[in-house]
């Protein structure tokens, strides 16, 4: 490879003044725009808000010819070129939503070489008629962002991207950039392997972001809507923000919820008429305080940096999912907060959506893997930011001071005997049973079915009076996420034993437990009404 210019190099920077309105470069912007200004290829991992457009716009403008971006958001190509073309650049966006003529006006300006930089969707560029106007053109780069996209684990899979690949056969001297704000090791290696880029230099910004708080929630006797009714009037009474939902309906009867409370919200998902998506996304970003309850449906490239919370009324899918989700809050740099309630059911739920996809057992057992990496997150009592960038192989020394267990350490108490209860109940009930079911034998609560199934004759019946519900709740999520039981693949709830739980039984393990808040945290309340 040859080395840029050292005129070129002056040249980035005064495009980085003159036409950004910046100083500096942050870090690995200045490395990766050297790279492809020398004609290297590029796959950069940085977090969502860490400046990932400049590091392909500015070589674009100083390599002759049209940078090419591809991008699978055609809602928001519009955006991106509108504000390029106030900076004085000249970009244009090639999609479906235009007629002939205005596309035909496109192609032209960039056989003319009036192009700097020229947006396309991934099924439009990987068509023979488009790749063969390129070839007639003059192309300083191809950018490919959300390469994350390409990854047939990941959430955002598209099949196009796959088909990328030919962007390095059919132009080999162009130098190629893909970009991502969300790569665990597996992704970046898929993401190198899909679009041939296993020799592009690699740059990987810490994905750590540091103004956001990460709370996660336990659902104890209050209903997780309740519970976020709580986290949005203690800190976020008038704040904008979005609010995820696993279904449908649950984000329509969410948004109407929160409406009759007073609080403005907006519903997005796929089902509803695109006019009505586009609205709702439009006055998000233009209003202030507007909560947007979705599904995973909103939100990618939505680019609003004042977004001050992102909550879950669900788990999301993985430890990634979550990670890219939660990123949309504070892209400002000022603090926001990552909120999330979740409760068995959503993990019993997960692991049946898993099963019954279509996917192989490798894929099945790759999602499965990703949803247990979450709920570790969720059941860890240590610092949840060390956690979360240890996923993405970034260690941190010292615990954060920004997550809810490092500002309120949980308490934790020996476990062991109630473990074991817990353990035998699900034992003595022939691993048949859920969570439910098997509170009421170890309460011994009055319960036909288990009078049916004569479980009130079994010893573990009522040995766990002591405790009350949400006691055993917690910890049977506990066991699940430690992996002492599992869950059934159809999503009936049923728990079932594994090898890691019979140290424990045979008594040559203890089991720390972190104590249940519901208990302690309803006198709080109480002591604070
Ligand atoms: P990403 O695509 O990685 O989420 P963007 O490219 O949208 O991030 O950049 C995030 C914000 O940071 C934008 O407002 C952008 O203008 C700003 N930004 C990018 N690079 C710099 C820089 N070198 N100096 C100051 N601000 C920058
Ligand atoms: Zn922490």
């Amino acid at each position: 490879n040859l080395a840029p210019s050292a005129s070129s190099l002056a040249e980035a920077q005064h495009v980085l003044e003159d036409v950004f309105g910046y100083k500096a470069f942050r870090l690995h912007q200045a490395g990766i725009i050297e790279t492809l200004l020398s004609g290297g290829d590029v796959l950069a991992l940085m977090p969502t808000g860490g400046g990932k457009s400049l590091c392909y716009q500015i070589p674009a403008l100083v390599r002759a010819g049209t940078g090419l971006v591809v991008s699978p958001l055609i809602a928001l190509m519009q955006d991106q070129v509108d504000a390029l073309r106030e900076a004085g650049v000249r970009a244009a966006f090639l999609n479906s939503s235009q007629d002939w003529r205005e596309q035909a006006a496109i192609e032209q300006s960039l056989i003319a070489g009036d192009l700097d930089l020229l947006y396309v969707a991934p099924e439009r560029l990987v068509q023979e008629r488009t790749l063969s106007l390129l070839e007639r053109a003059s192309i300083a780069l191809f950018a490919i962002d959300e390469a994350h996209c390409v990854s047939q684990w990941g959430h955002d899979f598209r099949p196009e991207y796959r088909q990328l690949r030919i962007l390095a056969e059919r132009f080999p001297r162009v130098p190629r950039i893909a970009l991502t704000a969300t790569a665990d090791d597996r992704t970046r290696d898929e993401i190198a392997r899909e679009l041939s880029l296993e020799r592009a230099h690699r740059f990987v910004a810490s994905f750590d972001r540091p103004n956001i708080r990460y709370t996660i929630a336990e659902m104890g006797s209050m209903s997780a809507r309740e519970r976020l009714w709580s986290f949005l009037s203690a800190e976020h009474p008038a704040d904008a923000g979005i609010v995820y939902c696993l279904s449908r309906k649950s984000v329509e009867e969410t948004a109407d919820w929160l409406n009759r409370k007073g609080r403005p919200a907006l519903a997005y998902h796929a089902g509803l008429p695109p006019e009505l998506r586009r609205e709702h996304q439009a006055r998000f970003l233009k209003e202030d305080g507007i909560v947007m309850v979705a599904t995973i449906a909103f939100g990618m490239g939505i680019d609003k940096p004042d977004v001050r919370f992102v909550a879950h009324l669900n788990l999301p899918r993985s430890l990634e999912a979550y990670y890219q989700e939660t990123g949309r809050a504070g892209r400002d740099g000022e603090p926001a907060n990552a909120w999330l309630a979740y409760g068995m059911q959503d993990i019993v739920q997960q692991k049946h959506w898993i099963n019954a996809s279509e996917g192989s057992d490798a894929y099945k057992r790759t999602q499965s893997q990703k949803l247990d990496a979450l709920v570790g997150l969720c059941e860890t009592t240590s610092c949840r930011r060390q956690l979360i960038l240890a996923y993405f192989s970034e260690t941190r020394a010292e615990p954060c001071g920004n997550c809810d267990n490092c500002l309120n350490p949980p308490q934790t108490t020996d476990g062991t005997e109630l473990a074991r209860k817990a353990l035998s109940a699900v034992y003595r009930t022939e691993q048949r049973f859920g969570v439910g079911y098997l509170i009421d034998v170890l309460t011994g609560k009055d319960n036909e079915r288990a009078i049916r199934n004569s479980h009130d004759r079994l010893s573990v019946w009522g040995i766990g009076k002591t405790e009350d519900a949400a006691v055993w709740r917690s910890l049977f999520r506990q066991l699940v996420a430690r992996g002492l039981l599992v869950t059934d693949d159809e999503g009936h709830g049923t728990l079932a034993l594994t090898e890691e739980a019979r140290p424990l039984l045979r008594g040559e393990e203890t089991f720390r437990m972190r104590l249940a808040p519901a208990r302690e945290k309803k006198s709080r309340e109480k002591r604070a009404s």
